[in-house]
C-alpha cells in the first residue's frame, strides 16, 4: 500500500491540546477539507520543524500527510504566513478570537464541498482582518457571530417571512423564530409560539452587516435598541446551532462588559 500523500496547505489553528511528553493534538482549519485532526509529534521539542510557528491566530503554510477515515492526520512541518499579532496584545480582542475560533471548533464540517469549505477558511481569515481593524465590542461580536452562522451554512432568514415567504415591509408587525431559521410576519406569527420580538430596521442592519466588505465594518452603527435586538436575535440563533454555552463565552462577557462604553454608548446586554 503507498505511504499516505503528503500535502501542502495552508492552515489555521482551532484548538491546540498537548499529548504524551513532546506531541500536540490540533484541530486545524483548511480551505480543502474544512476541519481536521492532526498530530504534531515532537512539536513541544522541535524547533526545526515547527519553530514556534502552533500557536493560536497564526496564519500557517503546514505539511501534511492526511489519513482518510478515522486516522489522525500528522503534521510534519509548518512555516508561518502571517502572524495577527493584535489579536495576541489585546485581552479583549484575544478574547473574542478565542471564542470564534471556538465556534468554527465546534461547528466547521469535517471534510465537504471544497466552496463550502474554502469559504469558511475565508471567513475565518477576514474575522482575523477585521479584530485587528475594528474596536472589540458588543456590535462586532454580534457582526462576526452572524458572518460565522452566514459562513457555516446557518444563515438566519432576514428578508422574506419564513413562514409565506413574503418580503417584510414596514407596516408589519415583525418576529423572530429561531428554531424556523428566520424572521416571522404578523400574520403568520399568530400561528407560532416562541417569537422573539425585532425591530424591521435591525433585520435590515444585519443584511448590511453581511454583505460589507471586512474594512467596512465600522460604517454599521446600531442603536443601543437595535444592539439589544440583534444581541437578541444573533446570540439565540447561534446558541441554538451550537447547542451548548462555548467554554469561552463567559470570559468574553467579562472583557466586553469591562470595556464597554459608558451609559448613553452602545452597551452590552445580557440575553
Ligand atoms: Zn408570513
Amino acid at each position: 500500500m503507498p505511504p499516505p500523500r503528503t500535502e501542502r496547505s495552508p492552515a489555521l489553528i482551532l484548538r491546540s491540546v498537548d499529548f504524551g511528553e513532546s506531541d500536540r493534538i490540533l484541530h486545524l482549519l483548511v480551505p480543502d477539507g474544512g476541519r481536521l485532526t492532526a498530530i504534531a509529534k515532537g512539536a513541544r521539542r522541535s524547533q526545526k520543524r515547527f519553530a514556534g510557528t502552533l500557536d493560536l491566530f497564526n496564519e500557517l503554510r503546514v505539511q501534511i500527510h492526511r489519513r482518510r477515515g478515522h486516522g489522525m492526520s500528522r503534521i510534519d512541518g509548518a512555516v508561518l504566513v502571517r502572524h495577527h499579532a493584535a489579536l495576541r496584545t489585546d485581552p479583549v480582542r484575544f478574547a473574542l478570537g478565542c471564542y470564534l475560533l471556538e465556534l468554527l471548533d465546534r461547528l466547521a464540517p469535517e471534510g465537504g464541498a471544497a466552496r463550502d469549505t474554502r469559504r469558511l477558511f475565508r471567513f475565518a481569515l477576514d474575522a482575523f482582518a477585521a479584530l485587528a481593524a475594528h474596536p472589540p465590542d458588543a456590535v462586532l461580536r454580534t457582526i462576526l457571530e452572524l458572518r460565522a452562522l452566514d459562513a457555516l451554512g446557518m444563515r438566519p432568514e432576514l428578508r422574506r417571512c419564513v413562514g409565506c415567504g413574503e418580503e417584510l415591509s414596514s407596516v408589519q408587525d415583525v418576529h423572530f423564530h429561531i428554531a424556523d431559521g428566520g424572521a416571522v410576519c404578523g400574520a403568520c406569527a399568530l400561528r407560532r409560539t416562541g417569537l422573539l420580538p425585532v425591530q424591521l430596521g435591525t433585520l435590515r442592519a444585519l443584511e448590511r452587516a453581511l454583505a460589507l466588505e471586512v474594512g467596512q465594518l465600522g460604517r454599521l452603527v446600531l442603536s443601543p435598541r437595535a444592539l439589544e435586538d440583534a444581541r437578541r436575535v444573533v446570540y439565540r440563533f447561534l446558541r441554538f446551532h451550537v447547542g451548548v454555552e462555548l467554554q469561552s463565552q463567559r470570559f468574553l462577557d467579562r472583557m466586553l462588559a469591562a470595556r464597554a462604553p459608558s451609559a448613553g454608548n452602545p452597551r452590552v446586554v445580557s440575553v
